[in-house]
């Protein structure tokens, strides 16, 4: 790759030392879709790849008052008493339509917030779903190059968000609530097929009872799927985020996973296969884009729609003469 512009290799400087508002600024220019700032992003984040892969990736999903934020705040402070540095980012597929996120929302995670340990980042705010994640995704890599050893990466239990950051974590936590049922629908779904993990939140108070039920639940619903890896069988916790306890069990949990995924090769094998869907996601959505920049392109493309609704041209003929003008 061509050597970078002497702003970027200054401002890789200052991230790499850990500065944050050079981290801030960095985010700022991979999230901007100025071309003159998409390319020194990519400047940017190909300087800073050889820093970037340490960390431990964890994306975590749970539909609306499950706990997302709370959770991320308990275990982020748990995790910076232990010496950790953790970042905080969202894939939020509303915020896609919407421009507006509530997804890694500072104030729903006051003591990280106010942490010189923890870096939290909202969703960025536009764009599609694939190209929201896809700059998540080069934002925790700018996290990890500032030395944050730690990335949780916040959802919402939305299908295709899931994959997203699913795509982008090494482990994939599914919140779930006490009280079986509606949860169960999670796996209906197909949800809990990404998870490496349920674990159930509020176990705190009355609610112990019935989480523990729910857990059982889940374990037995868990037996009847596959697991993804011969080497990891997805298990069920439970635990308060609002009290703490159980927060210790489940990053065990995801330290054993990793353990066995390092021994037995996946770990690098996901990581591998991820870097590759990236670089296909991001084509796609750039061949898309130019689809889209270019009037005259544009018009025929809108033309010859009308003709495939029509059936006066095949699917095929339209997509081979579509294909045609991207050369
Ligand atoms: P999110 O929408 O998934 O981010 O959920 P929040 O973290 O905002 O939590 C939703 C509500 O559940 C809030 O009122 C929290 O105080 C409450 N909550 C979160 N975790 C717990 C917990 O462990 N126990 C109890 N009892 N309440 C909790």
């Amino acid at each position: 790759p061509k050597t970078a512009s002497p702003d970027i290799r200054s401002l890789a400087q200052q991230l790499r030392a850990g500065q944050r508002a050079a981290l801030a600024r960095a985010i700022t220019l991979v999230e901007s879709r100025r071309n003159d700032h998409q390319a020194a992003a990519r400047d940017l984040v190909q300087a800073l790849l050889p820093d970037t892969g340490s960390a431990v990736r964890v994306g975590i999903t749970g539909s609306p008052g499950v706990g997302k934020s709370t959770t991320i705040d308990a275990l982020g402070m748990f995790l910076i008493e232990q010496g950790h540095k953790v970042a905080v980012l969202a894939v939020d597929p509303s915020s896609a339509r919407t421009g507006g996120s509530i997804l890694g929302d500072k104030t729903r995670m006051a003591r990280l917030a106010i942490s010189d340990q923890a870096f939290i980042r909202p969703s960025p705010s536009s764009g599609t779903l694939g190209g929201v994640a896809a700059k998540t995704r080069e934002a925790m890599l700018l996290c990890e190059a500032a030395g944050f050893d730690v990335v949780l990466v916040e959802t919402v239990g939305i299908g295709q968000s899931e994959t997203a950051v699913c795509d982008m974590t090494d482990f994939f936590l599914a919140l779930m609530l006490p009280g079986a049922g509606d949860e169960l629908q999670g796996i209906k779904k197909g949800l809990v097929e990404l998870a490496d993990m349920v674990a159930i939140n509020k176990a705190d108070g009355d609610n112990i009872k019935r989480a523990n039920l729910a857990a059982a639940d889940y374990r037995s619903a868990l037996h009847i799927l596959s697991p993804r890896s011969e080497h990891w069988h997805p298990p069920v916790e439970t635990y308060s985020a609002l009290t703490g306890a159980g927060l210790d069990k489940i990053w065990q949990r995801i330290l054993e996973h990793r353990t066995a995924m390092t021994a037995s090769g996946e770990f690098a094998g996901r990581r591998r296969e991820q870097q590759v869907k990236w670089m296909w996601s991001m084509l796609e959505s750039r061949m898309m884009a130019r689809l889209r920049a270019d009037a005259s392109i544009r018009a025929k493309v809108k033309r010859m729609e009308t003709d495939v609704a029509d059936g006066r041209i095949s699917p095929a003929v339209a997509a081979e003469q579509i294909a045609e003008m991207l050369r």
